[in-house]
Protein backbone atom coordinates (compact mmCIF):
# COMPACT_ATOMS: atom_id res chain seq x y z
CA UNK A 1 0.00 0.00 0.00
CA UNK A 2 0.78 3.56 -0.53
CA UNK A 3 1.23 5.82 2.65
CA UNK A 4 1.93 9.42 3.80
CA UNK A 5 3.98 9.96 7.07
CA UNK A 6 3.35 12.92 8.80
CA UNK A 7 5.29 14.70 11.62
CA UNK A 8 3.34 15.58 14.57
CA UNK A 9 3.70 19.08 16.28
CA UNK A 10 3.64 21.51 13.22
CA UNK A 11 2.34 19.47 11.33
CA UNK A 12 -0.81 17.51 11.93
CA UNK A 13 -1.14 20.21 15.64
CA UNK A 14 -0.04 23.20 16.31
CA UNK A 15 3.67 22.96 17.83
CA UNK A 16 2.93 23.78 21.41
CA UNK A 17 6.22 23.09 22.68
CA UNK A 18 7.01 19.77 24.48
CA UNK A 19 3.25 19.01 24.48
CA UNK A 20 1.94 16.12 26.32
CA UNK A 21 -1.00 17.06 27.57
CA UNK A 22 -4.25 15.89 24.84
CA UNK A 23 -6.40 19.14 26.37
CA UNK A 24 -3.84 21.30 24.53
CA UNK A 25 -4.12 20.06 21.35
CA UNK A 26 -4.84 22.23 18.79
CA UNK A 27 -5.49 21.27 14.82
CA UNK A 28 -5.01 23.29 12.13
CA UNK A 29 -7.99 24.42 10.44
CA UNK A 30 -7.24 22.33 7.35
CA UNK A 31 -5.81 19.29 8.96
CA UNK A 32 -9.12 16.71 9.19
CA UNK A 33 -10.34 17.70 5.76
CA UNK A 34 -7.07 17.41 4.33
CA UNK A 35 -6.47 13.97 6.59
CA UNK A 36 -9.62 12.62 4.98
CA UNK A 37 -8.39 13.53 1.50
CA UNK A 38 -5.05 11.69 1.32
CA UNK A 39 -7.31 8.67 2.98
CA UNK A 40 -10.06 9.28 -0.18
CA UNK A 41 -6.75 8.92 -2.65
CA UNK A 42 -6.15 5.79 -1.24
CA UNK A 43 -3.15 6.59 1.35
CA UNK A 44 -2.50 4.74 4.64
CA UNK A 45 -1.45 7.47 7.39
CA UNK A 46 1.04 7.13 9.98
CA UNK A 47 2.40 9.13 12.07
CA UNK A 48 6.39 9.75 12.81
CA UNK A 49 7.64 11.91 15.53
CA UNK A 50 10.66 12.58 17.65
CA UNK A 51 9.68 13.18 21.19
CA UNK A 52 13.06 14.67 23.29
CA UNK A 53 10.23 15.14 25.95
CA UNK A 54 11.08 11.77 27.13
CA UNK A 55 14.84 12.19 27.31
CA UNK A 56 14.77 15.69 28.73
CA UNK A 57 12.48 14.22 31.54
CA UNK A 58 9.54 16.92 30.34
CA UNK A 59 7.16 13.99 30.06
CA UNK A 60 7.00 10.02 29.76
CA UNK A 61 5.92 7.21 26.86
CA UNK A 62 2.92 6.95 28.43
CA UNK A 63 2.22 10.93 27.28
CA UNK A 64 3.18 10.54 23.64
CA UNK A 65 0.36 7.45 23.71
CA UNK A 66 -2.35 10.05 25.32
CA UNK A 67 -1.71 12.36 22.84
CA UNK A 68 -1.83 10.13 20.45
CA UNK A 69 -4.70 8.24 21.20
CA UNK A 70 -7.25 11.45 21.18
CA UNK A 71 -5.95 12.78 18.14
CA UNK A 72 -7.17 9.06 17.33
CA UNK A 73 -10.52 9.79 18.91
CA UNK A 74 -10.97 13.09 17.32
CA UNK A 75 -10.23 11.39 13.90
CA UNK A 76 -12.94 8.91 14.52
CA UNK A 77 -15.27 11.52 15.90
CA UNK A 78 -15.14 13.45 12.94
CA UNK A 79 -15.73 10.86 10.38
CA UNK A 80 -11.83 9.82 9.34
CA UNK A 81 -10.19 6.41 9.96
CA UNK A 82 -7.48 6.96 12.68
CA UNK A 83 -3.75 6.67 11.85
CA UNK A 84 -2.56 3.01 10.73
CA UNK A 85 0.36 3.52 13.32
CA UNK A 86 2.58 6.28 15.14
CA UNK A 87 5.74 5.82 15.50
CA UNK A 88 8.15 8.11 18.05
CA UNK A 89 11.13 8.85 19.20
CA UNK A 90 11.51 9.16 22.76
CA UNK A 91 15.47 9.99 22.59
CA UNK A 92 17.07 13.22 22.72
CA UNK A 93 20.00 14.51 19.39
CA UNK A 94 22.81 13.47 22.26
CA UNK A 95 21.62 9.86 22.09
CA UNK A 96 22.95 8.73 19.02
CA UNK A 97 19.92 6.55 18.59
CA UNK A 98 18.96 5.09 14.82
CA UNK A 99 15.31 6.41 15.09
CA UNK A 100 15.57 9.93 16.10
CA UNK A 101 14.76 11.75 12.66
CA UNK A 102 16.04 12.58 10.10
CA UNK A 103 17.75 9.01 10.45
CA UNK A 104 15.02 6.43 9.12
CA UNK A 105 14.21 3.79 11.43
CA UNK A 106 10.72 4.96 12.39
CA UNK A 107 10.03 5.07 8.84
CA UNK A 108 11.75 1.28 7.64
CA UNK A 109 10.32 -0.38 10.16
CA UNK A 110 7.14 0.60 9.18
CA UNK A 111 7.87 0.45 5.58
CA UNK A 112 8.95 -3.74 6.16
CA UNK A 113 5.83 -4.49 8.68
CA UNK A 114 3.32 -2.98 6.26
CA UNK A 115 4.55 -3.77 2.67
CA UNK A 116 4.50 -0.06 2.18
CA UNK A 117 4.85 0.69 -1.54
CA UNK A 118 8.25 3.68 -1.51
CA UNK A 119 8.00 5.10 -4.66
CA UNK A 120 4.42 6.10 -3.98
CA UNK A 121 4.95 7.19 -0.71
CA UNK A 122 5.70 10.40 1.59
CA UNK A 123 7.26 11.98 4.44
CA UNK A 124 5.59 15.14 5.10
CA UNK A 125 6.60 17.62 8.07
CA UNK A 126 7.48 21.18 8.91
CA UNK A 127 10.75 20.89 8.97
CA UNK A 128 13.74 19.64 7.30
CA UNK A 129 14.64 17.01 8.85
CA UNK A 130 11.36 15.53 7.80
CA UNK A 131 11.81 15.36 4.17
CA UNK A 132 15.12 14.29 5.02
CA UNK A 133 14.01 11.47 6.78
CA UNK A 134 12.13 10.67 3.72
CA UNK A 135 15.12 10.72 1.70
CA UNK A 136 17.02 8.75 3.81
CA UNK A 137 13.92 5.93 4.05
CA UNK A 138 13.96 6.28 -0.06
CA UNK A 139 10.51 7.58 0.21
CA UNK A 140 9.42 11.26 -1.39
CA UNK A 141 9.93 14.27 1.50
CA UNK A 142 7.97 17.05 1.58
CA UNK A 143 8.40 20.26 3.43
CA UNK A 144 5.81 22.00 4.87
CA UNK A 145 5.19 25.86 6.07
CA UNK A 146 9.07 26.76 4.94
CA UNK A 147 11.34 27.24 2.28
CA UNK A 148 13.69 24.36 0.65
CA UNK A 149 16.20 24.64 -1.79
CA UNK A 150 16.54 21.06 -1.37
CA UNK A 151 13.30 19.54 -0.88
CA UNK A 152 9.69 20.31 -2.79
CA UNK A 153 8.24 22.29 -0.47
CA UNK A 154 4.37 23.51 0.56
CA UNK A 155 2.69 26.19 2.92
CA UNK A 156 0.31 23.91 4.26
CA UNK A 157 -1.41 20.43 4.40
CA UNK A 158 -3.83 21.75 1.88
CA UNK A 159 -1.01 22.89 -0.48
CA UNK A 160 0.53 19.13 0.36
CA UNK A 161 -2.68 17.47 -1.02
CA UNK A 162 -2.41 19.73 -4.04
CA UNK A 163 1.17 19.09 -4.11
CA UNK A 164 0.53 14.94 -3.65
CA UNK A 165 -2.49 14.99 -7.01
CA UNK A 166 -0.19 16.97 -9.11
CA UNK A 167 2.88 14.57 -8.20
CA UNK A 168 1.44 11.58 -7.25
CA UNK A 169 -1.81 10.67 -7.53
ZN1 LIG B 1 15.50 7.47 19.00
Amino acid sequence: MKAIFLDRDGTIIHDGGYLYKPTEIKYFSDTFDVLKKLQNLGYALFMVTNQSGVAKKMFCEADIIKVYNKIQSDLKAQGIKPFVEMAYCPHGPEDDCACRKPKSKMIDDLVAKWKIDKKNSVMVGDKLIDAECGKNAGIHGVVLGQDSKDYPSVKNLTEFYEWLKKHLG
